[in-house]
Formats: structure tokens, C-alpha cells, sequence
């Protein structure tokens, strides 16, 4: 037994990626590592579900990076389907509960990870427990919704809620031969971006048989007389399912760490200082979809799940539990999604984003090509920027177009980032050749753009 034991809880990206860089800095003679899952699968991929689903992914197991067997091997104590169910902070331990035994005990730490990841929303309303209504959190639900797929007596989906993870499970439905209907509740899709970029996407799913009905308030789920959906109604109208997912969002997973009374913030998420360290709580360290993120472009805290901070945090957390040093200074909010060959990218600030913390802004929109008009294949790309007023310092960008389009946004993450303004991307030296872009690359062309609006607005 080692002199120091760190505890993790929760088996996935933030937990594994944690625990597995504790272990490269220190080995099992200085550090124990005992890991909580509650799930069946661990260090596995969610983001891929979709793709799963959709069929594009062949195999499950594709999507799991490390098995439990092999964090075993490296000297990493994972207990699977045990669910952690109280922290004692005083006391430094954990009480675990083993979901197959029923057996209950506490384990002591000295060094505590929080990775509990979050919970997707699931509105109490009639009938949401029904068969045939699927989330697609874990790989677990992905499994029920194949298995339910060929069991559907029809051909007819719902999708709930037009997030990425909706947009992306209506694409994977239709690559079923499911005829599918998004509802959204929102103006328009991917309430992520403006309302005016929302409905090119709206505009773009239409041309893909994809219906997508707004202002969509789902009020229950009907059933047949054997209990499985048939059903989605909303305020005024009702739409036939065969099969249900529901796509509405994610919360903070926190019961757990509010019930030791460690600190959250106003969207639910754990508060980490800039080591990923619980504010307040030398020991304890947290990451991932439990925590609140700082903005960096709008100066607040956000609650943002993405598998692209989660590893990131767990990789820093490993690093500073594990005796080295490593900070997360914050995100810009970049985000990429598709659905089917259209692409959809953000960055930074919408507008409404910009008028809640009081920044004043111009947008610019501009139309383009993904490569050289000329040159075959070239399909049209939409890049709105935002822009902020007399500074013209970048605030934001969207992009919704084809090939190409979606890992454009890097560019004005980068910008972003680096506090860039819209008069200097215009000389960004981007790279160029007819197959990948137009002479000037569509983000250029919208900071050009960008540009003049700061000019025309004064100083
Ligand atoms: C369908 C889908 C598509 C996605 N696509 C993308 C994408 O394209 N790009 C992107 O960046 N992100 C994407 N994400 C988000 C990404 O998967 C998450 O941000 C990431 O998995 C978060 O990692 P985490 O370790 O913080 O939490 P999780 O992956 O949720 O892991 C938390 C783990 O903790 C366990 N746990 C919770 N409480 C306890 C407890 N008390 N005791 C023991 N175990 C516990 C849970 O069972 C879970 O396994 C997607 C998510 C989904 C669902």
C-alpha cells in the first residue's frame, strides 16, 4: 500500500483521463488510485453515440478508449456499477455502494476527484417513462434505442429538443428510414447560435426531409394500450411516434458534492479555482460537465458540457494530483455539430450574449464558398461574425455551411483567444489552394466585412 490515496469518482473522460496521468507521474509504490463508476463501461466516447446509432460507427466497443481491464492493469483500482453516495469532507472518505451486491462501505482518500459528469433533462410529464422514449447519455441508452429501433411497429421518430445532439440523432434516425420530426422549443435549431444562423439550418434540414416544428412546448406522451409511445403532443397539436429520443440538454451532475457542501455556481456547476481545484478545498479537485467553465470572451462562468474540456480538465487535474502543475484558463465557447453533409460551427458570443454582459457589437454576414468558386464540389458557406463597437476586437463567429465549414470556427477560436480584432484577421496568412478555399478564405472575407461595420458605426 502506498502512502497517499487518491479517489475518483467517476469513470469516464474527466475520471480516467485524471487518474490515468496520476499514474504516469507517480507509480503504485507512491500513489494508490481507487476509481468509482456506477455505469457498465468506462472511458467510452458519448460523443460518438450518435454515429453509432446512425450506423456509421459499426461496432460499440469502438467507442471505449480503455476498458476497465486494462486501467487495471495499469495499476488502477476501477470498481465498476459502484455508485458513490456520500462525500464526507471532514472525514476525507467516500461511502461507495455496490450497485450488484448492495453492499455498502467507505473509503478513505486524501486526494478526491469529482467527475461526475452531468444529467440530461428529462421533464416530468406523462408518459416519459414510456417504451420507446430514449435519452442517449450513456452507451447503455445508445444499446436501448438500437434494440428498440427494429422493434418499432412504424417508421415514424420524434426527435426532442434541436440542440446538437438532437440535430445529430435526427440525421442517425434517418439513416434508419425513420420519416423524423424535430420539435424544438426555441425560435429556431441549435439555439447555440443567432436565431438568423438557427434558420439556415432550419432551412437546411427541411432540404433534408427533416421536419422541424419551433415554439414546440412537448406536454406528454401518449401510449397504446401496451404501454409503448405512440405519440408526442405539444400545446396544439400532436405528432405520431414509433420511437422517441429526447435531446433536451444536460445538467450539472452535483447532488453529491452540494450534499457535502462543496461550492457550486449560478448554473449548478462545481467552482474550480484555475488548477481544477474545488474553491475552498485543497484536497479536492473537479472537472468536466460537473463545473462551471470561465468564459473568456464574456468574463463569467458557464456551465458547458463538451468531451473536448472534459479531457482537458482531467488531463490538468492528473497532472497537479500527481505532483506536476497545469492550469485551464478558460474556453471561448467553441462548438462543431453536423447533420447529414451540413455543417454548423460557433465560437464566442451571440449577439444576445453580448447584450447580457453589456458589450456593444456590429455583425457582419457574408456568403462564400467552402473552395474556389471554379473549382468542383464547391458548396456555399454562411459566416457571421460579431464584432465589438469603436475596439472592433473579435467577439464571435458562426459558420453554417458544407465541407469545410465546421473546422473553420478554429480560426476564430485562435482569434478568440488570442484577443484578436477583426481588422488584424484580415491578414491572417491562412492557407490557400482552390480544393480547400477561395483566394480569400470566407472567414477573412467576414472580418473584411467586419471591419467596415466597425468603420461605419464611428467612434
Ligand atoms: C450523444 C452525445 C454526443 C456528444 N457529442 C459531443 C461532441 O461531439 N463533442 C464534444 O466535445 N462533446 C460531446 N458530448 C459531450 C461529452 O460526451 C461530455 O462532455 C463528456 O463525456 C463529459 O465527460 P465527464 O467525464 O465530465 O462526464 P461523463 O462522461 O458524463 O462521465 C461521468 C461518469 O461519472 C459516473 N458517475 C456519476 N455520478 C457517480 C457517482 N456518484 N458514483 C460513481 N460514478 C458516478 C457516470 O456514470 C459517468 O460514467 C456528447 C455527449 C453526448 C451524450
Amino acid at each position: 500500500m502506498a502512502d497517499e490515496r487518491l479517489v475518483v469518482i467517476g469513470g469516464d473522460a474527466t475520471g480516467m483521463s485524471a487518474a490515468s496521468q496520476a499514474r504516469r507521474l507517480k507509480g503504485p509504490d507512491e500513489l494508490d488510485i481507487v476509481a468509482f463508476e456506477r455505469g457498465h463501461f468506462s472511458s467510452y466516447s458519448a460523443c460518438g453515440i450518435p454515429y453509432w446509432v446512425g450506423g456509421d460507427v459499426s461496432d460499440r466497443d469502438d467507442l471505449i478508449a480503455r476498458t476497465p481491464e486494462e486501467h487495471r492493469a495499469r495499476a488502477i483500482d476501477l470498481r465498476m456499477r459502484t455508485e458513490v453516495t456520500e462525500i464526507d469532507v471532514a472525514g476525507q472518505r467516500v461511502r461507495a455502494l455496490d450497485r450488484d451486491s448492495g453492499e455498502t462501505y467507505w473509503t478513505d482518500f486524501d486526494k478526491l476527484v469529482i467527475a461526475t459528469g452531468a444529467r440530461p433533462v428529462r421533464p416530468a410529464l406523462p408518459g416519459m417513462d414510456a417504451a420507446g422514449v430514449h435519452g442517449v447519455q450513456t452507451l447503455d441508452d445508445g444499446q436501448a434505442l438500437l434494440d428498440s429501433l427494429g422493434r418499432a411497429p412504424g417508421r415514424r421518430a420524434v426527435v426532442v429538443g434541436a440542440g446538437y445532439i438532437g440535430v445529430e440523432m435526427a440525421e442517425a434516425l434517418l439513416k434508419h428510414g425513420f420519416e423524423v420530426t424535430v420539435l424544438n422549443r426555441g425560435e429556431q435549431p441549435m439555439a447555440t447560435l443567432d436565431p438568423d444562423m438557427g434558420r439556415l439550418v432550419h432551412d437546411a434540414m427541411d432540404g433534408l426531409g427533416i421536419t422541424t416544428v419551433n415554439r414546440a412546448e412537448v406536454t406528454k406522451i401518449l401510449t397504446g394500450a401496451d404501454g409503448r409511445v405512440t405519440a408526442v403532443a405539444t400545446d396544439d397539436a400532436s405528432y405520431p411516434a414509433d420511437v422517441v429520443v429526447l435531446g433536451i440538454g444536460v445538467a450539472p451532475e452535483t447532488a453529491l458534492a452540494r450534499a457535502a457542501g462543496l461550492p457550486v455556481g449560478p448554473h449548478g456547476g462545481l467552482l474550480t479555482d484555475l488548477s481544477m481545484r474545488v474553491v475552498g478545498h485543497d484536497t479536492i479537485w473537479a472537472g468536466g460537465d460537473c463545473v462551471e467553465v470561465l468564459d473568456l470572451v464574456a468574463g463569467r462562468t458557464r456551465h458547458i458540457a463538451l468531451g473536448t474540456h472534459a479531457n482537458k480538465h482531467g488531463q490538468i487535474i492528473g497532472s497537479n494530483v500527481g505532483g506536476g502543475y497545469g492550469t485551464f484558463p478558460g474556453v471561448v465557447g467553441t462548438a462543431v455539430s453536423k447533420v447529414c453533409d451540413l455543417e454548423i460551427a460557433r465560437t464566442g458570443l451571440r449577439e444576445k450574449d453580448a447584450r447580457a454582459v453589456g458589450l456593444r457589437y456590429v455583425t457582419a454576414t457574408i456568403e462564400s464558398t467552402g473552395r474556389a468558386g471554379y473549382y468542383p464540389g464547391a458548396m456555399p458557406m454562411t459566416v457571421k461574425m460579431l464584432a465589438e463597437y469603436r475596439t472592433g476586437r473579435l467577439l464571435g463567429v458562426q459558420i453554417v455551411g458544407r465541407e469545410g465549414a465546421a473546422k473553420r470556427v478554429d480560426i476564430a477560436a485562435v482569434a478568440l483567444t488570442a484577443g484578436m480584432t477583426v481588422e488584424q484577421m484580415t491578414a491572417l496568412d491562412l492557407g490557400y489552394a482552390p480544393p480547400f478555399s477561395p483566394v480569400w478564405d470566407p472567414v477573412l472575407v467576414a472580418a473584411r466585412k467586419a471591419v467596415q461595420a466597425v468603420r461605419a458605426a464611428g467612434v
